[in-house]
């Protein structure tokens, strides 16, 4: 009796082990990470259109999900290119490599775009442009290559975006596919990098011929306009046209008109969300994505909000509306999840890859500082002429930087410390500028922080250039008469929401300061897989837990 009874504990003793074991053989993941930057997302969308989102939205994000109220992005310049990069590398400019959206190579000689790759071809498009496109001027790895070097390449991972370089960036070097829009034909496109041909989905996708069907009603408010009361009236001077609209004003009843001849007219209207979140729902069908025990994962760029704030500026009825639309639309998005991967099997995480001014004439209006700044290199190439005797000592100024021809000074036997200081002493009197400071020594300037390690963090010796230059706060660049832009280090542009959802997280908030390289470890923990390889920042852990 004795003996049997000792048998059947040891048994039931063993399985135990049995059932323990294998539990602890299986890491613990979600079956999918959804990724959704929103271009151009101010953190303060979140609270300025509160009142007017739906439940299952920004709201469902904000009370199931776990809020950072206080994430910045720690380098200057604030460009999408880079955005995107940081979230996913968790590094900056000066490790990552993506310096700009476009950069000057100070080793080649030569302008470049972030994505720009010659050497491979377009793929779904006979527009050659839009197809030389690849990841390979990305030094450091990803949170998504990361993910695919811990499964040994199981895990799928794509990328869409209406902006090549916002899907190229987050999908990392090595992905099952990164897709982005076309503007000649409105279609999803890719690159001979990822594949010769594009997979029967993506056609498929592109047959349904969504945003035709999406504008062909035009474009008019959610809600009636008089609720609008979070913005400036309709018709305000500081806005932009779209497309063939004679002014700035509800409803835009030329749009399926427009994109007839011109398809990229969707990206400033909310429809450009909803086709990206369609695609993105194809994708997790035609890739089966979350279907298995792997996790896979999706890195969706919601462009059109920046867009639509370029033209109009924050503080128009029409980037309220691409909000409010956008809610909606992840209200559905969500709900798509639930169904397909499963409530609970699936993290989300929403961010920004910076923010935005508000319009120079708003500002105006309400008797907030405010201005325009130039960026014209041949009026200070002739003063430098007139004082070292050389032409065109300034290559180029870009992405409030100067950009030095290193050659000329030398074959001049010019002291390049010299020339700088002379130009930065100029550029230091000018009534638009706080600071300029000589890169190479930024971090040893009287500047304050967060700035110094701000220009330390953004400085990339072959990409950036010479002289950085910060402007008073809330100066906009000319092209940037109507509408905004975004760039600096000030806090509409570098304050960005950061929530995460679902699997692995608990609900709640925090006003702790984090940074935009603190999101990709963040990933890393919660997936117990490396860190990417330039990563400088930390995880966020009082977000991790259930
Ligand atoms: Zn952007
Ligand atoms: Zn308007
Ligand atoms: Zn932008």
């Amino acid at each position: 009796m004795f003996k049997k009874l000792s048998i059947v504990l040891l048994a039931v003793m063993c399985s135990g082990f049995n059932a323990q074991k294998s539990k602890s053989n299986q890491v613990d993941r979600p079956k999918l990470v959804v990724g959704l930057v929103v271009d151009q997302m101010r953190w303060d969308y979140l609270y300025r259109y509160y009142e007017k989102y739906g439940n299952d939205g920004f709201k469902r994000l904000l009370n199931q999900g776990y809020s950072l109220n206080n994430v910045h992005i720690n380098y200057i310049p604030t460009y999408t290119a880079i955005g995107h990069t940081t979230i996913y590398t968790g590094s900056v400019p000066a490790i990552h490599g993506i310096a700009g959206n476009d950069w000057f190579d100070k080793t080649t000689g030569k302008n470049m775009y972030c994505t720009e790759d010659n050497t491979v071809k377009s793929v779904g498009t006979m527009n050659e442009k839009v197809g030389n496109q690849s990841p390979r001027n990305l030094w450091s790895t990803t949170i998504t290559d990361e993910l695919r070097l811990a499964t040994n390449m199981q895990a799928k991972v794509v990328g869409v975006s209406l902006k090549d370089r916002a899907s190229i960036l987050p999908a990392g070097h090595n992905p099952t596919g990164a897709f982005w829009f076309d503007d000649s034909t409105g279609n999803f496109v890719t690159s001979t990098y990822y594949m010769e041909a594009l997979p029967k989905w993506v056609n498929d996708f592109n047959n349904l011929k969504v945003g035709e069907g999406l504008v062909k009603n035009g474009w008019n408010t959610l809600l009636p306009i008089n609720q609008y009361i979070e913005s400036s009236p309709d018709n305000s001077p500081w806005e932009g046209l779209l497309g063939s609209a004679k002014t700035p004003v509800f409803p835009y009843s030329n749009l399926a008109a427009d994109y007839k001849s011109k398809k990229g007219e969707i990206k400033y209207t909310p429809f450009g969300n909803t086709l990206t979140l369609a695609i993105a729902k194809a994708a997790i069908k035609g890739e089966q994505l979350g279907a298995d025990a792997i996790t896979d994962f999706l890195a969706v760029n919601l462009a059109s909000p920046d867009y639509a704030g370029h033209k109009f500026g924050p503080n128009s009825i029409e980037v309220q509306d691409v909000y409010l639309r956008l809610d909606r639309d992840l209200a559905e998005f969500f709900n798509y999840l639930d169904q397909n991967v499963g409530k609970d099997q699936y993290t989300v995480f929403l961010s920004a890859d910076h923010g935005g001014a508000h319009a120079k004439g708003f500002m105006d209006e309400h008797k907030m500082p405010t201005g325009f700044y130039g960026e014209d290199n041949k009026e200070f190439n002739v003063m430098l002429k007139d004082q070292f005797k050389v032409d065109k000592l300034i290559t180029k100024i870009t992405n409030n930087q100067v950009y030095m021809d290193d050659k000329l000074m030398t074959d001049n036997k010019l002291n390049a410390d010299e020339v700088k200081q002379f130009l930065i002493d100029i550029l230091n009197k000018d009534k638009s500028v706080l600071f300029a400071v000589d890169m190479k020594k930024a971090g040893s300037s009287s500047i304050p922080e967060p700035i110094r390690s701000r220009i330390v963090n953004g400085y990339n010796w072959q990409r950036s250039g010479d002289i950085q230059v910060i402007y008073h706060d809330s100066w906009l660049p000319t092209y940037s008469k109507l509408g905004t832009t975004h760039g600096s280090w000030n806090s509409y542009d570098s304050h960005i929401p950061l929530i995460f959802m679902g699997w692995g997280i608990k609900p709640g908030e925090s006003n702790k300061e984090y940074s935009m390289t603190d999101i990709a470890p963040t990933l890393s923990a919660l997936l117990h897989i490396q860190f990417p390889s330039g990563n400088v920042g930390n995880p966020i852990v009082e977000a991790i837990g259930k």
